[in-house]
């Protein structure tokens, strides 16, 4: 996601501690404590202006949400839904999804969710892309056995990329949408992206995909 740098935007994080964690190595292991239930926690890595993890939340008061992306002033956007929100059952956090395993201990997320990520269509640089088997095992960690990652985007080259990786990786590939606009699936919070692509005509794919345990 293509923002300009938004002047402020740090400060702007750092003056809600009661949304951003700030010190997210302290919260290992401690997040339903951060959050003061024992509901599960639900992560959305590369979240952008947050529209999807905002909407997740109003739509599900028992589970607890944290947005997860690397951007400053895309964060910051973020942080002005969670406001405008009032909801208490929303975290941001400012970290590379590659480096999870600082911040979430063995099977402390429920379930992940990937939207849009960035397609990266270069082979050479394969490695970034947020299927890639890298972060699979990043992922796979802080997830329980038979986790799951559930994965849209408009972007056919890497929904193709993702299901093998996936696959590959020796996850189930539960269910498959090849049009989800189109399906009977209920309940779908759009993201910025999506919003915006599927105005445009573009189908949107989604896949969740399990680990074995
Ligand atoms: N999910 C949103 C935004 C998609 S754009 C939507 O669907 O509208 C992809 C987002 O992923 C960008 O905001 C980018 O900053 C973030 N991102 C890219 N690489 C990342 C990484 N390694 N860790 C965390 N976030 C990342």
């Amino acid at each position: 996601m293509r923002v300009r740098k938004r002047k402020g935007a740090m400060e702007h994080l750092e003056n809600h501690p009661e949304y951003v964690i700030l010190e997210p190595e302290k919260a290992k292991g401690y997040w339903q404590d951060i959050f003061g239930n024992s509901n599960p926690v639900h992560i959305e890595v590369g979240s952008g202006k947050g529209a999807f993890i905002t909407g997740m939340a109003a739509q599900n008061p028992d589970i607890n949400y944290i947005g997860i992306d690397i951007q400053v002033s895309v964060l910051s956007y973020a942080l002005d839904k969670v406001l405008e929100s009032g909801l208490s059952n929303i975290k941001l956090l400012l970290v590379d999804g590659s480096s999870l395993t600082n911040y979430f201990e063995n099977g402390e997320v429920g379930l992940m969710y990937l939207n849009f990520s960035d397609p990266w269509p270069k082979t050479r640089h394969e490695k970034r892309r947020l299927t890639y088997k890298s972060f699979l095992e990043t992922y796979q960690q802080i997830l329980p056995p038979r986790g799951e990652i559930h994965f849209k985007t408009d972007n056919r080259g890497l929904f193709e990329y993702s299901l093998s990786s996936f696959s590959q990786y020796g996850m189930i590939l539960k269910k498959v949408w090849l049009d989800l606009h189109a399906s009977d699936y209920e309940g779908n919070v759009m993201t910025e992206y999506e919003k915006k692509f599927s105005s445009k005509g573009q189908v949107i794919y989604r896949v969740e995909a399990q680990f074995k345990d």
